[in-house]
């Protein structure tokens, strides 16, 4: 007996189509772009992608008026188990005073205080708004609990929403272990690993001074591993430190931030397989000194955008943003900003059926109000992000 075959879905009239699929368009990019193009989903996966004008008959049909359509953006990396706010060390912050890492401490005792329910309603309002504004992957860390349960329970939390989960337990010393931190990365790598691992995909650790130094984020690192986590780092971030060649060194997907990088630095990623995964958010957040995208590019390096979305140091769950931040400070190209928002998030989570439009890629995909993705970073500010599609199903946004 055959199964009843998924109904289908065209979009068509598609003014301009980034498929990040080369060879697909016809022009030479990365990008692959199509116009006049089409797309045709079916089971929650592309069935179909090419010119317009040739484009099978589907059960459904959507016109996008000529505008332009990319693959959903996979943001691959933000912190959004949280409760609370830190609007006045912003306001401080913007009035002079340095960022530093222990303006965590204040999230850690909100997040623990708040329910269950409370912190779910928080993650689901933040990537609500992520959606509408085109994010149809994400990845998302623990590290404002800092205690063997609340740890367990940030992930658990996170893990109703994606598959993309990463313990964080290393995020700051918890404030309970501030005079032994060697005790505190005991508990990290046992009984908080134990009871975490099962809720996570990946392990990351913020190695930075005040936070954990080379050996412990090491140590940090090789226990998740040993227990099936692949790391990822916050590396590099505040200043010069040993994170991004340890990130390279371990086989990390993604070392994170990269704003202060050596000669060395830059030569270990373009020659590994770890992706270096840009945040502008924070430098913009932070007012400090941009990550140098162009000369990642130049050597060779794969090149991530994200968010980073949390409420201390980057508050902002807008790719576009963070798209135009990258075109504007960090010496990317437009195209460029496009490809490692999306397909670049995706290499940084070892995704090949997302971040992309080709037949059997997850059918994740962001109409514009604008005839060019270009557009993104042209018109800063503006909410271009017009209909999202999640695995072939239309977000309702209540429009
Ligand atoms: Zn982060």
């Amino acid at each position: 007996m055959n199964p009843t075959p998924a109904p289908t879905t065209l979009v068509t009239n598609i003014g301009s189509l980034v498929t990040n699929t080369p060879g697909t368009g016809d022009c030479a990019t990365p990008l692959g772009l199509l116009h006049d193009a089409a797309v045709v989903m079916a089971g929650g996966r592309f069935v179909w992608a090419g010119p317009a004008a040739r484009a099978p008959e589907a059960d459904e049909r959507y016109d996008a008026g000529g505008r332009a359509a990319i693959p959903g953006f996979v943001d691959s990396h933000s912190h959004l188990v949280f409760a609370g706010d830190r609007t006045a060390e912003f306001n401080a912050r913007m009035s002079g005073h340095a960022y530093r890492a222990g303006g965590i401490r204040t999230t850690v005792a909100a997040t623990r205080a708040a329910t269950d329910d409370e912190l779910d309603a928080n993650i689901t309002r933040y990537l609500t708004e992520a959606l509408r504004q085109g994010t149809t992957t994400f990845e998302t860390k623990s590290g404002y609990g800092l205690t063997v349960e609340d740890e367990a329970r940030a992930l658990r939390i996170a893990a109703r929403h994606t598959d993309e989960t990463t313990y964080l337990g290393a995020h700051i010393v918890a404030p309970e272990y501030a005079d032994d931190p060697a005790g505190y990365v005991d508990l990290v790598t046992g009984p908080m690993l134990d009871a975490c691992a099962p809720h996570a995909r990946w392990v990351d650790v913020f190695c930075e001074k005040g936070a954990f130094d080379g050996d412990q984020a090491r140590a940090i690192l090789t226990a998740g591993a040993a227990r099936g986590l692949v790391p990822r780092v916050h590396a590099n971030q505040l200043g010069h430190g040993p994170g991004v060649q340890l990130a390279v060194e371990l086989n990390a997907a993604s070392a994170d931030h990269c704003t202060h990088l050596t000669d060395a630095d830059v030569d270990a990623l373009a020659n590994g397989t770890t992706v270096a995964t840009l945040l502008p958010g924070a430098e913009f957040s932070t007012r400090a000194d941009w990550p140098d995208a162009r000369r990642l590019l130049a050597a060779g390096a794969t090149v991530a955008l994200s968010t980073d979305c949390n409420p201390g140091s980057s508050f902002t769950s807008s790719m576009p943003f963070c798209i135009a931040l990258a075109v504007r400070d960090m010496g990317m190209t437009p195209d460029e900003a496009l490809w490692s928002a999306t397909a670049g998030g995706a290499a940084a989570l070892r995704r090949t059926d997302i971040g992309r439009i080709s037949v059997g890629a997850r059918a994740d995909l962001a109409l514009l109000d604008a005839p060019s993705h270009v557009h993104l970073a042209y018109r800063p500010g503006v909410p271009l992000v017009r209909e999202v599609w999640r695995a072939g199903i239309r977000a309702d946004f209540g429009n």
